[in-house]
């Protein structure tokens, strides 16, 4: 079986799907295989551009020939699109959208995998100003192609790759990459974690199951929530409430990055009545740099006079600066205050780590941050998300731009898109 991103081309007849495929295969990617797809209709190629390689799934004609789609050709439909990382779907721009284009784009956006809409069909300039009616779809902004001449299909490639998912940097085991939220609690010793752990699955009062973890000797807990399973990382020194001893904090901030590594959400457990440290410091440089969302709890917190409580605040943001935006939640592990707002912040910050945010939402509000504030230098022509966890932004520019402008797109962005809680990257492609 093959493990590339799989793109699928789909559309209803006659659109011009099969030429899309020619072209693409034909003129400037190399064919290294073909075979017979899964039914008779498919056609499975794998396929290249500028050293990215996919599998190039023509869905073949999936539609009925009226206007309905029934049962059987839509479940055919939407099985052809599960697979797919990016559907590429194409309309015939010198037709218009017509139902069963919109009946098909339906099914594309339920299958909510990310949609590039091709307008084929546009074979000169003359043709380009009907594309825009096919915005009606709701697939967000037409990208004007040729598949016949070629004309347009070298832009819409870099968008496809751009939005192609990066290969997995560490291999997980299968086990564990069932997309449960991972989740790390980290902090030094003594700051209250295994109080903190046996207190959260104490009140979940759910199905707790110890499983082994991928690193050696460990242990991670499964924790069945009301919101969904939440997998704990190498949870067996909290388990067994185990006795930190002189010498063992090198070895615990070790283990902690290590499951930093593996983790898609950290809890950065820091102890209130000693403010944060050093160590924390670096903890929080690691969970930065691991890219992964970040929930700061101030635990200890039943122990700091009212009087002590802002000057204490005001240290922990300035110590922890590169956490930015990340929600610090005071607690008490001891006594249970606050600790139920835990679980809806990692939701939160789980969800806005595996946002994707469509690809005519995000171009508008490309638009609309350049019409507040132009770049001095150059401008942005268009953006994609090319992935997800953290989100991933690639910036299509005119010239270089200056880093305090490229903050202010990423501002923007998460302002945009309500993307609080978690990292976001931002790419620059220039050309
Ligand atoms: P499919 O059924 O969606 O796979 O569509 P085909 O690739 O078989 O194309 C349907 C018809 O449209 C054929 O006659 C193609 O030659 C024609 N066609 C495809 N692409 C273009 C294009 O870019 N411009 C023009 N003018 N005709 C095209
Ligand atoms: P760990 O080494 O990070 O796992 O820390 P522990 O959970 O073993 O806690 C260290 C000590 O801090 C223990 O004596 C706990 O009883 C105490 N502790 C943990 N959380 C709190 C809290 O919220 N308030 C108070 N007052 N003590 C706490």
């Amino acid at each position: 079986m093959s493990s590339l991103p799989v793109v699928v081309i789909a559309g209803r007849p006659n659109v011009g799907k099969s030429s899309l495929l020619n072209r693409i295969v034909g003129r400037r990617i190399a064919v290294v295989e073909e075979h017979p797809g899964v039914t008779r209709d498919r056609k499975s190629v794998q396929a290249e551009w500028l050293g990215t390689p996919f599998e190039l799934v023509d869905t073949g004609g999936w539609m009925t020939s009226g206007d309905e789609l029934d049962d059987k050709v839509s479940a055919q439909a939407e099985r052809a699109l599960t697979g797919a990382d990016v559907i590429l779907f194409v309309v015939d721009a010198s037709v218009g959208a017509t139902d069963q284009d919109a009946a098909a784009a339906r099914i594309a956006k339920r299958s909510g995998r990310p949609v590039l809409l091709v307008a084929n069909k546009v074979d000169d300039a003359s043709h380009e100003n009907a594309i825009w009616e096919l915005l009606k779809l709701g697939l967000g902004d037409p990208h004007p192609v040729s598949a016949l001449h070629g004309r347009g299909t070298g832009d819409l490639l870099d968008e496809l790759v751009a939005l192609l998912p990066e290969a997995a940097p560490t291999p997980l085991g299968d086990e564990e990459d069932d997309g449960t939220t991972r989740v790390a609690i980290v902090g030094r010793p003594n700051v209250g974690k295994s109080t903190l752990f046996n207190r959260m699955i104490g009140e979940e009062r759910s199905i707790i199951h110890d499983m082994p973890g991928t690193t050696r000797d460990s242990i991670d807990t499964l924790v069945m929530t009301d919101d969904g399973p939440l997998r704990f990382i190498d949870t067996a020194g909290m388990r067994r409430r185990a006795r930190t001893e002189r010498g063992a904090e090198q070895h615990s901030v070790i283990r902690a990055l290590d499951s930093l590594d593996r983790a898609d959400i950290a809890l950065l457990v820091v102890d209130a009545t000693v403010g944060a440290s050093h160590q924390d410091q670096r903890l929080a440089e690691r969970i930065s740099a691991a890219g992964c969302p970040c929930v700061v709890l101030l635990n200890k917190w039943d122990l700091i006079p009212a009087d002590d409580r802002e000057s204490i605040l005001t240290g922990i943001g300035e110590k922890l600066a590169f956490l930015g935006t990340a929600p610090v939640l005071k607690i008490s592990a001891a006594s249970g205050r606050g600790v139920h707002k835990i679980l809806p912040a990692i939701f939160e910050a789980s969800d806005a780590y595996h946002h994707r945010i469509p690809t005519g939402a995000l171009n508008r509000a490309i638009r609309d941050l350049q019409a507040r504030h132009p770049a001095p230098s150059a401008r942005i022509r268009y953006a994609v998300q090319g992935a997800i966890d953290p989100p991933t932004f690639t910036l299509f520019v005119s010239g270089r731009l200056p880093q305090t402008y490229l903050r202010y797109v990423e501002r923007s962005i998460r302002e945009a898109f309500e993307l609080g809680p978690t990292p976001i990257k931002i790419r620059v492609r220039i050309g």
